[in-house]
């Protein structure tokens, strides 16, 4: 079957219409019957809290809460939390939906969630921060569980927050469960190789990406937009597999260098300068959204949602885009992307390494043991290489991109699961 149109979107930026265009699609490929698709289109359930937080000068702020379970088809539902004054429902929705797909890609038995709360942590002190989380996660208590929901860092949040967490989750239970959320510090039962493991998936992704496209990794060159988490150990591991990144970027602007980017330089200049690589001298300045569009082989969105859009498609030349950020590309410029041959790992399977750690995170924590880092490092780059294959071989099969190929896999995983589960 070739490529089919996705359904008319009434706004390209809309993260939910962008997810079920793609949806659509794949469930006409499978001949997903009306019933089943009815069932995996909507969210199971969305909770919308207000948070009245008491803030450092004496006022009171009432902050928006999100908490969308998508799925818990395959298993109990697993997300992130997101700190970020762009969070609305549609958004969570969104990413919860592909956090379902996200863990059917990578097989783990998990259904999909995701959380939000609307502010902006870099405004807010440490003791503001704590005090929204710890009031979110009570506000939350009846949708978490280690066996119920599992949240997990995302955009704005980290081992910080997930510690706030699941300290208040405890206190509730009168008993430490530290099997509620993943990401935590190591000191809490954290996993080895948790916070480089998204960046460590994406690697895996474009390593195992290039070698079907005949680029060899010596002779390449990268452009990584974000350097957050993902995009930062993205550039890194890479970097350490001999792929030359010549431009990385921020909110402060884009970086470049022909000659190639020190990217362990460059972290410890962002570790030094509060998060920022401001400043940074090795490297030209180039304006923030010229580095899609520079001539590289390999291109790693790792920021945000629909950065790649109707508007630019056009101007990428990169060979490969590898999506580190969930939804960076807007279904509108799948159709310009796929018509200019460029091939995509997509979200859902070139970002899984995070919530795949995660998986083991849980797992360590049930048995009450610990892995070593090495043992971390070789199963989820396994997991992440299997189901790289499994979405090629299912793309070659059908003669789609590899971004509809992945919703094929996961959606078939979920609905067969579905039907021996059965409804009401
Ligand atoms: N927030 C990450 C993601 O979007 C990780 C989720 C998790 O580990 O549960 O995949």
């Amino acid at each position: 079957m070739g490529y089919i149109e996705p359904a008319p979107l009434k706004d390209e930026e809309n993260p939910f219409e962008a997810m079920m265009s793609r949806f659509h699609i794949a469930s006409q490929i499978l001949g997903l019957d009306d019933e089943v698709y009815n069932v995996l289109k909507s969210p199971a359930k969305q909770v919308i809290v207000s948070l009245p937080i008491t803030m450092d000068d004496g006022s009171i702020r009432v902050f928006d809460g999100y908490r969308v379970v998508h799925s818990n088809i395959l298993g109990p539902s697993k997300g992130g939390i997101r700190f970020d004054p762009g969070v609305n429902l549609d958004e969570v929705k969104a990413l919860a939906a592909w956090m379902t797909w996200k863990c059917a890609v990578v097989d783990i038995p998990y259904g999909g969630a995701k959380g939000g709360i609307q502010c902006n942590p870099r405004e807010m002190s440490a003791g503001e921060i704590e005090r929204l989380t710890r009031s979110y996660t009570s506000s939350m208590i009846e949708i978490f569980g280690a066996d119920r929901d599992i949240p997990a860092p995302d955009m704005g949040t980290g081992p910080r927050e997930m510690a706030w967490l699941m300290d208040e989750y405890s206190r509730t239970q009168g008993m430490t469960i530290n099997s509620v959320v993943t990401g935590k510090p190591l000191v809490l039962g954290g996993s080895l190789g948790r916070t480089e493991a998204t960046g460590r998936g994406v690697m895996v992704s474009a390593l195992a990406a290039m070698e079907k496209l005949k680029i060899n990794p010596y002779k390449s060159t990268c452009a990584v937009q974000g350097f957050g988490n993902v995009g930062s150990f993205a550039a890194l591991l890479l970097a350490e597999r001999g792929v030359k990144i010549v431009a990385i970027s921020d909110l402060s602007g884009a970086y470049y260098n022909a000659n190639g980017i020190d990217i362990e330089g460059a972290i410890a200049y962002r570790n030094n300068n509060k998060g920022s690589l401001e400043g940074y001298a090795e490297v030209e300045k180039i304006d923030g959204s010229a580095i899609l569009e520079l001539e590289v082989d390999v291109l790693v969105p790792a920021a945000t949602e629909d950065v790649i859009n109707s508007h630019n498609a056009e101007k990428i030349k990169a060979k490969l885009i590898v999506e580190g950020a969930n939804g960076p590309t807007s279904a509108k410029a799948d159709t310009i992307i796929n018509d200019k041959g460029i091939i995509v790992a997509p979200d859902i399977l070139a970002n899984a390494g995070g919530v795949t750690v995660s998986y083991f995170e849980w797992v360590q924590n049930r048995l009450g043991y610990k892995w070593t880092g090495e043992r971390v490092n070789r199963r989820s780059d396994r997991i992440m290489k299997d189901a790289f294959d499994n979405v090629y071989k299912t793309s070659q099969e059908y003669n789609i991109s590899m971004r509809i190929a992945a919703y094929v896999v996961a959606i078939d995983k979920v609905a067969k699961t579905y039907k021996y589960r059965g409804g009401y």
